[in-house]
């Protein structure tokens, strides 16, 4: 008995030193819960063998997307946890879907919705709005050298936007050992980008996501970034393959970027690793309520 309870104690703790300094309250990720033991199961099966398509073409598993869902769920445990599971069912509660615990694509489609609900952008779109007016050229502040990424030079960002980018990074450099020793993680391989110059090598590259991005990109605003944060040797730095979004999404410096780019009004675009927009006035947007 006293052996058990000395054991379940050394688990409790490696957990929580595992989970590291990001997770100042204590969770217990693999304590169990009654009723989710089974959907957690479920769940460690499906995160890497779910076939599905949630932005149009075919993935495997949805690893890719765990970092967003745990902040928006306010865990750090794993998707295999019975923690997980039942903050996931309690996330399904709330938006009036079958409170399983188990992921779905039904479900993503919520936490995506929500995600998409926080970049003014999309909901412009969405509401039919014409495509904003770039920012006229006073508006627009030059990126020194370092902060360009040697794959893609850009140059131009809108002012308050490069300032708050320069605060984000310099926490995430005090905050991330990652990004402190490597000073190629978190530079700007896209920022403004001039509609007309957009159209034209979109057109020429014969890369575009349908004529909608060609015509009106978030880019033309200087206000969205891609940020370089890791490639898989081979691949490009902006390549939407399932194999490199996934291993973006397990470096440190993504995970960093999910838990803390709210703080500089920054919010992330979920089929795009790299790519930020910044919505908010100084500190305005905080990431999502924690639950409750
Ligand atoms: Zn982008």
């Amino acid at each position: 008995m006293l052996l058990r309870l000395f054991l379940l104690l050394i688990g409790a703790l490696a957990t929580v030193l595992v989970a590291g300094p990001a997770k100042a309250q204590a969770e217990f990720c693999d304590r169990q819960i009654e009723d989710f033991g089974g959907p957690a199961l479920a769940n460690g099966i499906s995160l890497h063998s779910l076939e599905w398509a949630p932005f149009g073409s075919t993935e495997w598993g949805w690893e890719t997307y765990v970092p967003l869902m745990q902040q928006e769920l306010g865990t750090g445990c794993a998707a295999n946890s019975p923690v997980f599971a039942r903050r996931l069912a309690d996330f399904q509660t709330a938006h009036q879907l079958p409170s399983t615990g188990i992921f779905d694509p039904a479900t993503f489609q919520i936490f995506r919705g929500l995600w998409q609900e926080r970049r003014p952008f999309i909901m412009a779109r969405v509401r039919d709005e014409p495509c904003p007016d770039p920012p006229p050229l006073y508006q627009l502040g030059y990126l020194v050298a370092s902060e360009e990424h040697a794959d893609r030079l850009t140059r131009l960002l809108r002012r308050d936007v490069l300032e708050a980018y320069r605060r984000m990074v310099a926490a995430a450099r005090a905050e991330v050992p990652e990004v402190a020793n490597d000073p190629e993680l978190l530079q700007i391989f896209s920022g403004f980008r001039d509609p007309e110059a957009d159209a034209a090598r979109c057109a020429a590259s014969g890369n575009c996501d349908g004529l909608r991005r060609a015509v009106c990109s978030p880019h033309r605003t200087g206000t969205a970034v891609d940020l370089y944060v890791g490639q898989v040797v081979g691949l490009g730095v902006d390549n939407t393959s399932p194999p490199s979004r996934l291993h973006m999404s397990r470096g440190a410096t993504y995970r960093w970027l999910v838990r803390n780019a709210g703080r500089f009004g920054f919010v992330p675009y979920a089929f795009e690793p790299w790519h930020w927009e910044w919505v908010s006035p100084v500190g305005g947007y905080a990431g999502p309520p924690p639950p409750s």
